[in-house]
This record gives C-alpha cells, sequence and structure tokens, in this order.
C-alpha cells in the first residue's frame, strides 16, 4: 500500500514539478527576451542635497513594459533572475543605457552623478569592472567620476573578498560605490566593513516611520554615525515628506531620494524636471541656520 501510495504520490507531483519547471522556464526565456527587444525602460530619481538644494544626481530604476502585463517594477521579475545569468544581461543593458541617457543631461553643462543599480554577482564577473571602465571611456565626455554603481545583493556572498576588490579596482579607476538598502537583508554590517564602498544608502524601510517610531529613528542615527565615522557619504532613501528631510538633517544626513522630492521620471522629463525644481524652504532654511 504504502508502495502504491508513493507511486500515486510520484505520479501526481511529476507533472506539477514539470509545469513548474517549464513556466519558470518560459518566464526566463520572456525576460531574456525582453533585454534583446528593448523591452526595458529606465525611469530616473533625483538625489538632492537637502542643505544647499542642489541636486546632486540621479539613479536609474529599470521597468519591463511587458506586452500583456503592462508596466513592471523590478520586484515583479529581478527576484527571478537575480540568482541566475540573466541578472549579468540586465545589469549589462541598464548600464548602455544609463550612459546613453546621460549624454543627455551632461551637455546641459549640469554637474550631475549617475546612480546605477547593479548585483554583486555581476561584479564578481571576471573583467567586469574592465568592460564598465572600457564603456566609460567610450561615451564622450563621460568621466569615471561621474558614475556611483548601487551594490544591491539578495543573497549571501562566497565572494565578499572578491567584490570588495572590484570594488577598490573600481575606485582606482575613478568610479564610486554605494552599498545600496543598508540595515536589511545581506546589506549588513559585515558588508558594510569588508566593501570600501564610499556611499551609504539607509534602506526606505527604516526612513519611512522614523517619524513615529523611535527605534527606527534610532537605527537611522546609528547608520548616519557609522557612515561618519568611517567617512562614508550617507543617503536616506524614502523621504516622502517634508519632516522627514527636516528630522534627517537635524541628524546629520544631508542627502536625500524620495518621493518627497520626486517620483521615478523619463529621462526626457530630467531636464525640465530640474528647471522648475526648488527645494522645500524648510530643508535649504535649516541648512543656513547650520
Ligand atoms: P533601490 O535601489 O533601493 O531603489 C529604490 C526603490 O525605492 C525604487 O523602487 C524606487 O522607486 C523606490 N522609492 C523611491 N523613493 C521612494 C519613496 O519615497 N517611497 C517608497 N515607498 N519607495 C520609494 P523600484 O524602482 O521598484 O526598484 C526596486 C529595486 O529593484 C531597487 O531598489 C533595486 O534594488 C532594484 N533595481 C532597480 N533598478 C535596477 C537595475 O537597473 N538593475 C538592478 N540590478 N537592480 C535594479
Ligand atoms: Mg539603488
Ligand atoms: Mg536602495
Ligand atoms: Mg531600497
Amino acid at each position: 500500500l504504502a508502495k502504491q501510495h508513493g507511486r500515486n504520490t510520484y505520479e501526481f507531483f511529476a507533472p506539477e514539478e514539470d509545469r513548474l519547471a517549464v513556466a519558470n522556464g518560459e518566464r526566463l526565456l520572456s525576460i531574456g527576451r525582453a533585454i534583446e527587444t528593448d523591452e526595458l525602460r529606465l525611469l530616473y530619481q533625483p538625489i538632492l542635497n537637502m542643505r544647499s538644494g542642489v541636486v546632486q544626481a540621479f539613479e536609474a530604476l529599470v521597468r519591463w513594459r511587458h506586452p500583456e502585463r503592462g508596466l513592471l517594477e523590478p520586484a515583479a521579475f529581478l527576484p527571478d533572475i537575480e540568482s541566475n545569468e540573466l541578472i549579468h544581461g540586465l545589469d549589462q543593458w541598464v548600464l548602455e543605457h544609463a550612459l546613453r541617457d546621460y549624454r543627455r543631461w551632461d551637455s546641459s553643462g549640469r554637474p550631475l552623478k549617475l546612480h546605477i543599480n547593479i548585483s554583486a554577482r555581476t561584479l564578481m564577473t571576471p573583467g567586469c569592472m574592465q568592460d564598465i571602465a572600457r564603456l566609460v571611456r567610450s561615451e564622450p565626455g563621460l568621466r569615471p567620476k561621474t558614475l556611483v554603481l548601487e551594490i544591491i545583493e539578495s543573497a549571501a556572498l562566497d565572494g565578499l573578498e572578491q567584490v570588495g576588490s572590484v570594488v577598490l579596482q573600481g575606485e582606482l579607476l575613478g568610479v564610486s560605490f554605494a552599498l545600496d538598502d543598508f540595515g536589511t537583508g545581506y546589506s549588513s554590517l559585515t558588508y558594510f566593513r569588508r566593501l570600501p564602498a564610499r556611499v551609504l544608502k539607509i534602506d526606505r524601510s527604516f526612513v519611512r516611520d522614523m517619524l513615529i517610531d523611535q527605534e527606527d529613528r534610532d537605527i537611522v542615527e546609528g547608520a548616519i554615525g557609522l557612515a561618519r565615522a568611517f567617512g562614508r557619504e550617507v543617503i536616506a532613501e524614502g523621504v516622502e515628506g517634508v519632516d522627514h528631510g527636516v528630522r534627517l538633517l537635524h541628524l546629520g544626513c544631508e542627502l536625500a531620494q524620495g518621493f518627497g522630492i520626486a517620483a521615478p521620471m523619463p529621462a526626457e522629463a530630467v531636464d525640465a524636471w530640474l528647471d522648475a525644481y526648488r527645494a522645500p524652504a524648510d530643508w535649504t532654511q535649516f541648512g543656513c541656520l547650520m
């Protein structure tokens, strides 16, 4: 009976597993195709120095214009590809297209930096930093100094040392790095300690409730203190309102990104947005008092 039961179970589950594997394979195939057929899009979100009111950078954020499902955010497709080769293709696509978009703003004479998300997996592929440096050099007018690579990590890294040496290599070439989503998942103190990234981005989950939750506020304050002690720049993610900014300035964090400044926008919208944007007076006035 047991044997029969086992066989039934097997017969029941095997097709199901096959079906899942096929569905999975199809999803991956269609992402691969999306990369090749330019179904991906980039949006850009500003990073503001709240004290001076000057926009210092834009971060490129990828979207997938899915033929049936509409505009997809990374949460809908990145998890599928983060653990396989496709992430390299995506990172490469984003790099090329973001550098191309950047040309437009560069010609307007504004000294803007460009932040690009890159998975730690991609950084670990041999020759990655050389490829990036070559790409940067092939863009007329683009200097390595303008590029900030945000290291994103969704799994424990075997090669933390390796990523660390890639970061040093990059810094020698003039490219800088940011540790993304600090305080969540694998973006931990160990990573902070081992990756000599020049910039720390405090995850938006701590910033969101910092006005109502003392513990989140303490974590944000701690992260700012840590960054300062190690001579790193710090950027707060998820700044949704003026009060967030005021509190962050009090805590010593000047750089911010979030819907309270602007939502991610298409490349074509950046110039007009920059012309029209005025930082909230509460922030810049606070800067004068300091
Ligand atoms: P991230 O790098 O931490 O990017 C910030 C995310 O927070 C973006 O989500 C952005 O739209 C969102 N955000 C910005 N301001 C606010 C705010 O005030 N409130 C709230 N609630 N959210 C805000 P998005 O675009 O969905 O990206 C999610 C993640 O996907 C990114 O997190 C990054 O880890 C990854 N990602 C995005 N673009 C790329 C890419 O081109 N390559 C790679 N490898 N990963 C990417
Ligand atoms: Mg990022
Ligand atoms: Mg982040
Ligand atoms: Mg984040």
